[in-house]
């Protein structure tokens, strides 16, 4: 009897112990995980601080026998292979990418950068300018008014005509005089996304970046649509070329076939309308003004008597005034003043009544503003005298 009860005791110790070597094995085994991992880990890292740094570029070009033009972030322009892991069709103008150690082939394609072209345009949803805060520019109203308001409102009136609306306009006349404030004012009017691009900043701040983004600018202004697009100083990337020998100036050249095929690409009801303006219309490639493109110009010019009248009008809208400030008066004494010099004018005229610590705005605040913001360009009025007597029939 002792004798089976030792026998069941020890088989149940070496049971025990078979179980806690069974244990022993599985926690081994989770370790061996752990470290491979590490081991992993370890070794990724030591690869890192190994390997060559890569060199990045920007496509510019893809080449028929399958090489490519890339600008590399180190300066030159560089002729490149492309290797095999690489998809091809990943690679157009403006794609990142990273180049091996001697800059001789693109090894990687790098993630989209959201970032330049964000940067680059500014996007305003609905902008609230209205006509009424543009002063002067009745007939500029008028003719935008049809070329841009009416097809993005009423396509189906153009459709029944079997008219097709330009697809593009170009607005050119001295620096503010109101033509970014007329765009902006025709997108408020027409409910639409306004979606604005300084072309001058394309050519310097975003080098090789460009094509890719008026190419992004349009897919975008297409998701928000109905859609404005203003390209401001459009001469930067559209000046008439006698040769494109640089690479910077091939590079804007490239920017310009960009835009270009953009706007030959979309339908001239299709609800995203193009506006360029520019202070040089002589300078502009002809292409840009081929039926399709911007085939309706429109000048707005500096603002006359009437038109300074109006628009000191609209910025003395929400200023306290005495009784001695005479807005006529006001125009008649900045002859050759722009909208924006009427606008700081005004802003000027108030900071006076402040410094004078009064709430109210007085006629001499304006006639020292006018002073200080035209400088030599201000000449006191004598009435009758000279240049702008039939429009001052016109309004007296
Ligand atoms: P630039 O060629 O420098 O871009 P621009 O012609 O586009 O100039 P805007 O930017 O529209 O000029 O004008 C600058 C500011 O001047 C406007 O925001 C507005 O406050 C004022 N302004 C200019 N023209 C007018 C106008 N006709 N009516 C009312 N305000 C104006």
């Amino acid at each position: 009897m002792a004798e089976i009860d030792l026998n069941n005791e020890r088989r149940k110790g070496v049971t025990d112990y078979i179980r806690y070597l069974e244990m022993r094995i599985q926690e081994l085994e989770a370790e061996i995980t752990y470290l491979r991992r590490e081991v992993n880990y370890y070794k990724q890292e030591i690869e890192k601080l190994l390997s060559t740094p890569l060199i990045e570029g920007v496509v510019l070009e893809i080449l028929e026998d399958g090489r490519a033009i890339v600008k590399s972030s180190t300066g030159p322009n560089l002729i490149v292979n492309i290797a095999g892991n690489v998809d091809i069709e990943k690679l157009r103008p403006g794609t990142h990418v990273a180049l091996n150690q001697r800059g001789s082939t693109i090894v990687e394609v790098l993630p989209i950068r959201e970032d330049p072209y964000v940067k680059a345009m500014e996007v305003i949803e609905r902008p609230n300018v209205r006509y009424s805060d543009v002063g002067g520019l009745e007939d500029q109203i008028r003719e935008i008014r049809e070329v841009v308001e009416l097809p993005l409102k009423h396509p189906e009136i153009f459709k029944e005509l079997g008219i097709e609306p330009p697809k593009g306009v170009l607005l050119y006349g001295p620096p503010g005089c109101g033509k970014t404030l007329l765009a902006k004012a025709v997108a408020g009017e027409s409910q639409a996304t306004f979606i604005s691009l300084v072309a001058s900043e394309l050519a310097q701040k975003f080098v090789g970046e460009g094509a890719r983004i008026v190419r992004e600018l349009f897919e975008f202004a297409r998701k928000k649509a109905p859609s404005i697009v203003l390209i401001d100083e459009i001469d930067a990337i559209a000046a008439r070329r006698l040769d494109i020998g640089t690479s910077g100036e091939r590079e804007i050249h490239r920017t310009l076939t960009q835009l270009l095929a953009e706007l030959d690409g979309f339908d001239p009801l299709d609800n995203v309308k193009v506006i360029a303006t520019t202070n040089r219309l002589d300078i502009l490639d002809p292409a840009l003004l081929r039926p399709g493109r911007f085939d309706r110009v429109i000048e707005v010019p500096l603002p006359n008597l009437r038109g300074r009248y109006e628009i000191f009008k609209i910025h003395t809208r929400k200023m306290k005034l005495a009784r001695d400030v005479d807005l006529m008066e006001l125009a008649r004494l900045t002859e050759g003043a722009t909208g924006a010099d009427i606008k700081a004018i005004c802003t000027e005229a108030g900071y006076n009544a402040i410094r004078s610590s009064r709430r109210y705005v007085v006629m001499e605040d304006f006639t020292k503003a006018i002073r200080k913001i035209l400088g030599n360009r201000y000449r006191p009025y004598v009435f009758g005298s000279s240049r702008e007597k039939g429009v001052d029939r016109q309004v007296v």
